[in-house]
């Protein structure tokens, strides 16, 4: 079992391949239901129910779907599980439109494999009823809408592509899959404002411990 710490899981078997390590998270909410942040590539799915199957959660039991961003990697299984779950599905205003093909995404890194309409778009700052309060942050660069969830009572920051996992080190996600580096770079100086023990990196990592500290060595990084 992938509890990585109380309560959040790390989806096992979405991972297409061993260097890719890609990580759909499973949040127990503070009552009796999950949030799913992300959903893996087209195909995905498979392994996400056979993990709830594994740990005894129904499917209708994930009450949320949270986007980090448009990438096919994060929303190519989204309809799928939407369908499964019958979760609320969110994502930040801008990416909501490119998840929705409306317009087509044409930057770097790969479009998502269908449109989808997500049920609630937010904007920066909103909380989201989910894993305890989750506020919405809007953390550019990667996409243009990307957005990190941050639960501060535990001091977890789900970081989506801003961050990649590295070690025990955080990296900004590299140019070629990202739209535009220094707007990355601000929203990571932002995120090193944040007091955080967790980073929960979409590929690679995670960093359990000291994510703060780990954050603030990046960002002094920048020139
Ligand atoms: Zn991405």
């Amino acid at each position: 079992m992938a509890e990585i710490l109380p309560g959040v899981h790390q989806v096992e078997g979405v991972d297409p391949s061993p260097d890719f390590s890609t990580h759909v998270y499973l949040v127990k909410d503070k009552g009796s239901g999950w949030t799913l942040i992300d959903t893996g590539l087209p195909g995905a799915h498979a392994a996400t129910l056979a993990y709830l199957a594994k740990i005894k959660v129904e499917p209708t039991a994930v009450k949320r779907i949270l986007l980090t961003h448009l990438h096919r990697d994060h929303t190519g299984s989204l309809k799928e599980m939407a369908a499964k779950t019958h979760a609320r599905t969110f994502a930040h205003w801008i990416e909501a439109a490119y998840i929705a093909n409306s317009p087509k995404y044409d930057g770097p890194g790969s479009p998502p494999a269908e449109a989808f309409t997500v049920d609630e778009t937010f904007k920066d700052g909103d909380t989201i009823d989910a894993a305890g309060g989750l506020i919405a942050y809007h953390t550019p660069g990667h996409t243009p809408g990307h957005t990190s969830y941050y639960q501060a009572e535990r001091k977890l920051l789900f970081s989506g592509d801003l961050f990649f996992g590295e070690g025990e080190k955080v990296i900004l996600t590299p140019a070629d899959y990202t739209h535009h580096i220094p707007t990355a770079q601000i929203s990571a100086r932002r995120m090193s404002q944040l007091s955080i023990e967790s980073v929960l990196t979409y590929h690679g990592g995670p960093v359990l411990k000291n994510g703060g500290g780990v954050v603030r060595t990046l960002v002094h990084s920048f020139r």
